[in-house]
């Protein structure tokens, strides 16, 4: 971790047209901090994070991504988000590929969006399919996936665009157990290179080696903000997933994890 912010929240509140649905946020997160978003359910936690994307309105206050205004082209490429796997439709036509080649778009010069095809890209995207033990199922239609599958798909699509900060809305929800294990090693590597990590979460455990800090939303405040095993059972609600499916994982290839550092 170092002291630069990446993020920086002054009474920052974020809602949809005329409600304020999260308030009173004052937030400063530093480069290369893992900060779980815990919570009960409807308590705000996607309204915070998709503010910090310019997808919910901010109604008061400051709020700056990367040194830039939320929202802005910069601080909006800066960000790799997972949301949450019922926005990848089930109604979207399309393989995982596909879906992950979306990914490099923030990358691609606007003149030429060809590039967006080039060798080296259909390489990252098949690295970052790999990474999440997705190599076997690049050409499947994400319709026909499980719900664990989309969001690794979701997850490789971030890597895949090579972000400072990764925002995730329950990653490791309906991922089966020795998948989850192969997101927290990739979240790992990504932190050890230099990358800032804010996941809401509702799965602690699965996240607890590599979680610096935890924030717990209720009631559209932050109401804990401090070390994970501070937070006591009761503020956050837990919800249990089902797994994902029970079949065989692939294993993790180590030759290649998406970097923050590098050609971008
Ligand atoms: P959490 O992620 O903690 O479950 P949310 O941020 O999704 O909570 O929801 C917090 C509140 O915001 C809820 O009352 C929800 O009804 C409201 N809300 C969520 N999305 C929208 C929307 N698109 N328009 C209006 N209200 C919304």
């Amino acid at each position: 971790m170092s002291d630069e912010p990446v993020i920086e929240l002054r009474r920052a509140a974020f809602g949809y047209e005329d409600r304020a649905v999260v308030g009173d946020i004052d937030l400063t997160i530093r480069r290369g901090e893992v900060v779980a978003v815990l919570g009960p359910n409807g308590s705000g936690k996607s309204t915070l994070v998709k503010g910090l994307l310019g997808l919910t309105e901010l109604q008061a206050g400051t709020a700056r991504v990367l040194g830039n205004p939320i929202g802005s082209r910069p601080a909006r490429n800066g960000i790799g988000y997972v949301p949450q796997r019922h926005t990848l439709a089930s109604a979207v036509k399309a393989t995982a590929t596909e879906i992950v080649t979306m990914g490099r778009t923030v990358r691609t010069p606007w003149w030429a969006p060809w590039r967006i095809r080039s060798a080296g890209n259909r390489a990252l995207v098949r690295e970052a399919l790999a990474v999440v033990g997705l190599g076997t199922l690049t050409d499947h239609d994400v319709a026909t996936l499980s719900g664990g599958q989309q969001r690794r798909v979701l997850i490789a699509r971030a890597l895949a665009s090579r972000p400072e900060v990764f925002l995730m809305d329950e990653p490791t929800a309906g991922v089966d157990r020795g998948h989850q294990q192969v997101l927290v090693a990739v979240m790992r590597r990504l932190v050890e290179r230099g990358a800032t990590l804010v996941v809401v979460t509702h799965e602690l455990d699965a996240l607890a080696d590599l979680v610096t800090r935890a924030i717990v939303v209720s009631g559209g405040r932050i109401s804990h903000d401090g070390p994970p095993q501070d937070v006591a059972p009761h503020e956050v609600d837990h919800i249990h997933h089902e797994g994902e499916d029970a079949r065989p994982r692939s294993p993790v290839p180590t030759t290649f994890l998406p970097t923050t550092g590098g050609p971008r």
